[in-house]
């Protein structure tokens, strides 16, 4: 807001309330200080937002430029929250209109066994969906690099133990499919 700006705001609430003060330059000059980085067309309702509040109709003082910014800073909020609820239904949407994959026969028999074992299913089939997605690439790690649908191997040429796969291996996987 700049000077005009400042001036028909309070001409707004000069307008609503008696006792608003003269608009003389210096008074002037403090509102512009504070407001000057609040949109001129906030300000009219800033006004009528403030004199219809029942702040106001408790202790009927007089605006001032902190409540015009005190909503405008309020204003602001509400409008983030608004613009994110609205792409987080845009993200949900795309996700809904997205084809599913088809589970494959692995992710299948690894919930299969998972039930009949009394397991967790879902963590099953995440644990079968993961082995597919790095078996399907070849593993990076210098002494082993399986190709795709060979284990990982090893120094001693064996299948590891520990781990499922090489970390880069997995990490290749994510790479590829990310
Ligand atoms: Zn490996």
């Amino acid at each position: 807001m700049n000077d005009d700006d400042v001036r028909s705001v309070m001409a707004v609430a000069a307008a609503i309330d008696p006792y608003m003060p003269a608009a003389d330059d210096d008074v002037i000059a403090v509102w512009v200080a504070m407001l000057h980085d609040v949109p001129a067309k906030v300000g009219a309702p800033a006004v009528h937002w403030y004199y219809r509040s029942d702040a106001y109709r408790d202790h009927r003082r007089t605006i001032t430029p902190g409540d015009i910014f005190g909503y405008y800073k309020n204003a602001a909020k509400d409008w983030r929250q608004r613009r994110t609820a609205k792409e987080i239904t845009a993200a949900r949407a795309a996700i809904e209109a997205a084809p599913r994959e088809i589970p494959s026969l692995s992710v299948l028999f690894a919930r299969y066994h998972a039930e009949r074992k009394g397991a967790d299913p879902d963590i099953a089939e995440g644990e079968a969906a993961a082995r597919r997605l790095y078996m399907g690439v070849a593993c990076p790690h210098p002494t082993c690099r399986a190709q795709p649908g060979q284990q990982c191997t090893g120094y001693t040429g064996r299948p590891l133990r520990k781990t499922p796969a090489h970390p880069a291996r997995m990490d290749a996987a994510r790479i590829q499919h990310a």
